[in-house]
């Protein structure tokens, strides 16, 4: 080939690892393990910063909100069965009831995550640990009552939101509070949006 690269190219010169234009001293920049000139480095930034803010873009709420609901109830019925069964409110599963309401959130909104993911998780997460507490102390209340010989149960979904905040507040201590912690704490870091840090 008679117009084959010249002699300049030889090994010892560095070249943009994106458009291969050889460097000089003075337009060079290293990411990582690579080198770019810099307005390919401004392109990849720019990339790189769209990619990260398309993450938070287009979300489907009423997905998202769905997923967080299936994912509440799944922890519901998890803490629901394990507290009746063992007697014991065993924290681990309010870790789970977080856990499912963040990742149902994110993964019904196709792997999105954003602020508004968070506060949705954050509500949906907290109101299921509120109807799994409801649940485990109206089953322990009927079976008091069963025992007495008392016709009258306490009713799921219960009757008025008064019934609901006086069948919670029987026991609601700083376990409780410990627990729902959890649960928000889960709900909360889950669908965060990734942030860039910017060197250079
Ligand atoms: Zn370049």
């Amino acid at each position: 080939m008679a117009d084959a690269r010249p002699a300049a190219a030889t090994p010892t010169t560095t070249r943009c690892a994106r458009c291969q234009t050889a460097l000089s001293e003075g337009d060079r920049v290293t990411a990582q393990d690579r080198v770019f000139c810099r307005s390919c480095y401004e392109v990849l930034k720019r990339e790189v910063r769209r990619s990260v803010a398309s993450i938070s873009e287009d979300i489907n709420y009423p997905m998202a909100l769905l997923g967080a609901v299936l994912g509440g109830a799944l922890g519901v019925l998890a803490w629901w069965g394990f507290t009746v069964l063992t007697k014991i409110g065993f924290g681990l599963v309010a870790v789970a009831i977080g856990f499912l309401v963040g990742q149902g959130a994110a993964r019904f909104a196709g792997g999105k995550r954003s602020v508004g993911l968070q506060v949705l998780a954050v509500v949906v997460g907290a109101l299921s640990f509120l109807v799994a507490a409801y649940l485990v102390n109206m089953t322990f209340i009927n079976e008091v009552l069963a025992q007495k010989g008392q016709a009258w149960r306490v009713p799921f979904p219960p009757a008025s939101p008064g019934m609901f905040y006086q069948v919670l507040a029987v026991n609601f201590g700083v376990m409780k509070l410990v627990f729902l912690a959890i649960v928000v704490y889960e709900a909360w870091i889950i669908p965060r949006p990734p942030k860039l840090t910017t060197a250079a």
